[in-house]
């Protein structure tokens, strides 16, 4: 008798308790001011393709350390209002690539351009992409096939995946807070070879970890966006791989089951992970930035509050004059490097054909406002001093993506416009693009920032 009453109230206990958790549950639905939905697809192509981001390599991929992802997050705030985040081990979307998923993704689901963020990790060991620095790379015709042919299906994948991403939309809390690591180094204002000797290392450098925590209902973790500033260029071998980003997505996903873990590129443009070359170098790298994520998500997070602002616009950014006829003859006569051969010789027969050269180009920038949260998305390789200075202008709790929407070449600071070197002078032959950037871009790209912020309603009170 005694057994069956305590048996009793132990059912009446778990008949209450699961009674009231689903009255929370009601209660978490009704008063969301956000939702969200996640959803993946593996990317890493079925057969060896060539391999993007350096010229020096002489053949299609061998094999994979791991798989490439694409992962959408779909944010929804209280009056229907969405967003989507795609995050991607690639080298970066083309303007080609990056249009025809962002056109199928507004008349598939209603998306406008202000709504999409398409960031690319920068991995250097993904797959080439159709229209993407084509110059640097030597392929024959079957190779340029299978780009075509994988571009193709990546579209289809994307825009597939961010519908997954839309139905699987819940009510859900999202959190925000920056870690920090300090793997990177400025590449430019320091001597990689030189390292070991140098006691003091060059900025400038933003060490953030930007984290949005996105909780479902039942309180456990449903995704983890995160960012860094610095180039997956720790591995350039022959086997598909994230690089340090994908394995730091691999840790995250086994320390909390079922959430979905997705990277987004910074202002990495001209910060090196040093030292680099080996595997373990990447895992390393990649558990470094683990740890960084780990940190925030264990300590409080600023919880996110309602309303989601998003602006978007194509700034025409000004080039120089592209090289006449009998300069490109002379480049194509006298450089030893191979590429840039390649570069005068295809602007040698289009300018011979009377190809008119473009003269600036529509540079994509984004400004979202996911409730007090400021997130600036900018395309190309954007180098650090960009995060440093929206940071200064939106203040230092904002969100600075580069990699976003289009990567059509490096976005220097007017500094390393006059400076040169590769990110100053030489990127925009590695690119395609028939001239470099006029000085002036970076107070352009600024005060657009500025604008759309204001638009936004993202700028410091
Ligand atoms: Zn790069």
């Amino acid at each position: 008798m005694k057994i069956t009453l305590i048996r009793l109230t132990f059912v009446f206990l778990i008949i209450t308790s699961t009674a009231q958790a689903q009255n929370r549950y009601e209660a978490a639905s009704s008063q969301a001011i956000w939702k969200a939905g996640v959803s993946r697809v593996a990317i890493t192509p079925k057969q060896p393709m060539p391999m993007a981001g350096f010229a020096s390599r002489t053949h299609n991929s061998e094999g994979m350390l791991h798989d490439l992802w694409a992962k959408a997050l779909v944010i929804e705030d209280g009056k229907g209002k969405r967003a989507v985040m795609v995050s991607s081990d690639l080298l970066g979307f083309p303007k080609s690539v990056s249009d025809k998923i962002r056109n199928k993704l507004k008349i598939r689901f209603g998306l406008n351009r202000d709504q999409i963020l398409l960031n690319s990790s920068h991995t250097h060991s993904a797959p080439v992409l159709d229209g993407a620095l084509l110059d640097i790379y030597t392929l024959n015709k079957a190779q340029l096939e299978s780009i075509s042919n994988y571009s193709a299906l990546l579209e289809e994948l994307i825009v597939n995946m961010v519908g997954e991403a839309i139905s699987d939309l819940e009510p859900a809390e999202l959190y925000a807070e920056n870690g920090v690591t300090r793997f990177q180094v400025n590449r430019r204002n320091n001597n990689a070879v030189l390292l070991t000797q140098l006691s003091e290392l060059q900025g400038p450098n933003d060490y953030a970890v930007p984290v949005i925590k996105v909780l479902n209902s039942k309180g456990s973790i449903k995704a983890i966006t995160f960012g860094y500033s610095c180039h997956p260029t720790v591995l350039n071998g022959y086997q598909w791989s994230g690089d340090y980003p994908g394995f730091t997505q691999l840790e995250l996903e086994k320390a909390h089951p079922g959430a979905t873990a997705l990277f987004f590129q910074s202002a990495g443009a001209d910060q090196n992970p040093l030292p680099r070359n080996t595997v373990p170098l990447a895992r390393q790298y990649g558990r470094e930035l683990a740890a960084a994520v780990e940190r925030v998500l264990e300590e409080d997070m600023k919880k996110i509050g309602s309303g989601l602002m998003t602006t978007y616009s194509e700034l025409q950014l000004p080039l120089q004059s592209a090289p006449l006829e009998a300069e490109l003859v002379n480049i194509s006569a006298k450089t030893a490097n191979a590429y840039e051969k390649r570069w005068a010789d295809r602007m040698l027969i289009e300018t011979r054909a009377g190809k008119k050269m473009i003269t600036s180009y529509p540079y994509p920038i984004q400004v979202w406002k996911i409730g007090e949260l400021p997130v600036v998305s900018l395309g190309g390789e954007l180098v650090v001093e960009y995060a440093i200075k929206v940071k200064q202008m939106l203040g230092p709790d904002a969100y600075v993506f580069g990699y976003s929407n289009d990567v059509m070449n490096y976005i220097p600071t007017s500094t390393i416009l006059k400076e040169g070197g590769y990110e100053g002078d030489v990127a925009h032959v590695v690119y395609g693009m028939p001239a470099n950037w006029q000085v002036g871009i970076e107070s352009a790209i600024l005060n657009e920032v500025y604008r759309l912020a204001s638009e936004a309603g993202a700028l410091k009170k």
